[in-house]
């Protein structure tokens, strides 16, 4: 029965259809598998062409075929592989050194198990929780991971640095919350990470300013410590604080003033500040008449058959009754 629906699925299939939006315009789903805990997505490259890495040269010339599966980022929580068909190349060019390559896959490099998107969401996952952790969650998400893999994965990140950068950023940040801190370095000009040091205590940042000494210019946070390590390993250099850190030193200054020079309650009235409560006046509306007016409404008082007027509002407001006193201070009693 399975395969019979596999089939069908072959025989419709549409091969024009664009899945370019799952991969890159270069690869197609042609097939896909469903069960109950995974997904089994097949695909292809469609053009059969490739540039050697060596000389460059565009073979067509089809020299094997043979399948990759990768475990990637997870579709409605199902863990999902990717099934590549992945073709191998003569090339072309009889001088070139290299007689057979691989077609490059744009989401994985060679010997990866998993898809470059799927290793960005597991270590985005992991930031804010243990290895252990990050691994139970991604397994609810769908992504099966160990937590020694993830490990790997936080031990393989690299960062490229520029020893000739001339302008850094310098901010503390929280490897884990409230635990491990550390140093991130950015380079200025487009804010990408050139270095992350251990801690946030400076010493780091000496020795790594000692072997970046064309640094000219540091935006840092207000972190003395990153002060006393660039004065004294770069004493030229310009220290500027940075826009986030600046403005978060003047918002709070100004709080603190208003705190103190302001008094708790403000009143406004016809457009003038006073600092004591607008007396309370009650008036009584009264009717709108040229509304009354144009509804045509007799507003006058009823008159019974003796010509006297109908007075409906019979009730006495003796407001120093003593039944009235004694209501208004039980009413008082009662609100405290
Ligand atoms: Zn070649």
């Amino acid at each position: 029965m399975y395969l019979k629906r596999k089939k069908m699925i072959h025989m419709k299939y549409i091969p024009t259809q664009d899945y370019s939006f799952l991969l890159d315009e270069n690869h197609y789903v042609y097939d896909h598998v469903e069960d109950e805990d995974s997904l089994h997505i097949y695909i292809k490259s469609k053009e059969h062409g490739c540039k050697c890495p060596l000389c460059g040269k565009m073979s067509t010339k089809l020299h094997a075929t043979y399948r990759r599966k990768f475990q990637d980022t997870p579709i409605h929580c199902k863990q999902t592989f990717l099934h590549a068909n992945v073709y191998k190349y003569d090339c072309e060019n009889r001088d070139c050194e290299c007689k057979v390559f691989m077609e490059d896959l744009p989401f994985a490099k060679a010997s990866q198990v998993r898809t470059d998107a799927l290793n960005t969401l597991i270590l985005a996952v992991s930031m804010f929780l243990s290895n252990e952790g990050a691994s139970k969650v991604l397994a609810l998400l769908g992504v099966q991971v160990s937590n020694d893999t993830i490990q790997r994965l936080y031990d393989r990140i690299e960062f490229i640095d520029n020893p000739d950068v001339e302008e850094i950023g310098i901010d503390d940040v929280a490897i884990r919350k409230g635990q491990t801190y550390a140093t991130a370095i950015y380079d200025l000009k487009d804010h990408h990470l050139i270095a992350l040091l251990d801690g946030r205590d400076g010493i780091p940042l000496k020795e790594w300013l000692k072997s970046h000494t064309k640094v000219r210019l540091v935006a840092r946070d207000r972190a003395n410590a990153y002060a006393a390590a660039i004065n004294e390993i770069l004493p030229e250099c310009i220290q500027v604080a940075d826009r986030f850190h600046l403005l978060q030193n003047l918002l709070g200054y100004m709080k603190n003033i208003f705190k103190e020079e302001m008094p708790s309650r403000l009143y406004i009235q016809n457009g003038e500040i006073s600092e004591k409560a607008p007396e309370k006046i009650l008036k009584e509306k009264t009717p709108d008449v040229s509304l009354l007016d144009s509804l045509h409404y007799d507003n006058t008082p009823p008159i019974d058959s003796n010509g006297n007027e109908v007075i409906y509002d019979n009730k006495k407001h003796y407001l120093d009754s003593r039944q009235y006193q004694h209501q208004k201070a039980s009413r008082k009693k009662n609100s405290n």
